[in-house]
């Protein structure tokens, strides 16, 4: 999943960062409510962790803000601690949730882990190509019946892919949904994770589901694609 973090303290969001991406995770972070606010609604979030002072804009208008621009993306706001009137003007500017500070990591993931899971009813149900099947509640892969052991970049790859069946996914795409904004389109890493990713998935089998158009990208499919 792809998160965005708009937290001024540097050692605050660097920690929320740091537990995201060890749990899979994509995640973007900015230090103020201008910046957090523009991004929230230029890019395609499907959670955003909002401290309530930021510099700039506070928290309670950048989400009034990007409610009211549609953004439906849901927002967890980083509250001072028991603060009721806090936690009623953030649920009021249109946040889902809320947390006071300081918390314990586990809080936050079981909040993000809830939060993602409501956002995503549809996405909890197995994502499936052909005889390959994923269960994003277990994280469990199979191909043909039989498990697939990957890491964790692996299955978030493979999440990304199986939620864009038969879609031509380009590098920079596949760059800002799996990894983060700061990713190097240039790089060969996204080549690199693909072929350990086919080879776990596809050797093999008769059935190639990965496939690669030249200069293009990627696309997973069971029919034959476009070359
Ligand atoms: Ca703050």
């Amino acid at each position: 999943m792809k998160i965005l973090v708009v937290e001024d303290e540097e050692r605050v969001a660097h920690f929320i960062q740091k537990g995201l991406k060890e749990e899979g995770h994509a995640v973007d972070v900015y230090y103020d409510g201008e910046e957090g606010g523009f991004y929230a609604e230029v890019n395609d979030y499907d959670l955003i962790i909002l401290d309530l002072m930021l510099p700039k804009k506070n928290g309670l208008v950048v989400c009034r803000e990007i409610r009211e621009r549609g953004v439906s993306t849901p927002v967890l706001m980083l509250t001072a601690r028991d603060s009721v009137e806090d936690k009623v003007r953030g649920l009021d500017a249109g946040a889902d949730d809320y947390l006071p500070k300081p918390f314990a990591f586990e809080e936050l993931l079981a909040r993000v882990r809830a939060l993602l899971r409501r956002r995503s009813e549809v996405k909890t149900s197995t994502l499936k190509m052909a005889d390959l099947e994923l269960d994003p509640i277990t994280r469990q892969v199979t191909r043909a019946g039989k498990g697939v052991r990957l890491t964790t970049k692996e299955y978030s790859l493979l999440e990304y892919l199986l939620r864009n069946p038969k879609k031509l996914l380009s590098r920079t795409l596949i760059g800002e949904h799996v990894w983060d904004m700061n990713f190097d389109p240039e790089s060969n890493v996204i080549d690199v994770y693909v072929s350990h990713l086919r080879s776990k998935v596809d050797k093999g089998h008769d059935m190639q589901l990965i496939h690669t158009l030249r200069g293009q990208g990627y696309i997973l499919t069971d029919e034959a694609p476009f070359h």
